[in-house]
């Protein structure tokens, strides 16, 4: 297994979401529903665009506190023993639980993937003709996607997905909220990418400085993981 083929297992697949055939009945085992998925690398990997401390805490600490409580949230739960991707398309708006901690590690799961090191610096293939078509370059993207960042009041995600007529668009999302939820977020879409903008995903390196860690972080995406996110999401 190569490293990439090692990123998808460990980390998407692990947190139910990949459409991978073989997966979509998979019934979660007895005991927790959920783990924490590995990185895959190293927490200081990510150096010096982004540091070890806050990658260990955020990962160690603040993921894994969504798993468990994730997993608190389903103990009895109708929605217990589905994929994570049918339970936050199915949730209800009302249940806060499943919303915050089914989001948090759907969320992390996918922003750990796509910040692994090496791969592709651009957007390439497939993806690289559609955000060519949607947003005119790659430049232009990370552009709109810095100021859906930037225009998060408080905690919450922007993202880049794909609409149900296979069009990539851009939003944010407030705390914990994922574009799979259909009747929490305004857009709803299969997330693609993912950014952060919780400040317990800077606050250690960059403190109130929300841009510069933006503009750190722009330069650790690996477009070969998100190329790979954009094949899955083609295929619904
Ligand atoms: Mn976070």
């Amino acid at each position: 297994m190569d490293r990439r083929d090692f990123l998808i297992k460990s980390s998407w697949v692990a947190a139910g979401l990949a459409a991978a055939p073989g997966m979509a009945c998979a019934a979660q085992p007895s005991g927790p529903a959920f783990s924490l998925p590995e990185l895959g690398y190293a927490y200081g990997a990510l150096e010096p665009h982004l540091d070890a401390m806050t990658m260990e805490i955020h990962h160690s600490k603040h993921h894994q506190g969504y798993v468990n409580n994730l997993n608190k949230a389903l103990e009895g739960h109708p929605l217990a023993g589905q994929k994570l991707r049918d339970i936050l398309a199915a949730l209800s708006p009302s249940d806060t639980a499943l919303v915050n901690n089914g989001g948090g590690h759907a969320n992390h799961s996918l922003f750990w993937q796509i910040l692994a090191p090496g791969g592709q610096q651009q957007p390439a293939g497939e993806l690289a003709q559609a955000v060519q078509a949607a947003f005119g370059s790659a430049d232009a993207l990370r552009t709109q996607l810095g100021e859906a960042a930037m225009k998060v009041f408080g905690s919450g995600w922007a993202w880049l997905s794909l609409d149900a007529d296979n069009k990539l668009f851009i939003s944010s999302t407030r705390n914990q909220e994922n574009p799979l939820m259909k009747g929490v977020v305004e857009r709803s879409g299969i997330p693609v990418l993912g950014i952060d903008v919780w400040e317990h995903a800077y606050y250690l390196k960059f403190q109130n400085r929300r841009k510069d860690y933006l503009d750190s972080l722009m330069g650790v995406l690996n477009w070969t993981v998100i190329g790979e996110q954009y094949a899955l999401a083609l295929k619904g």
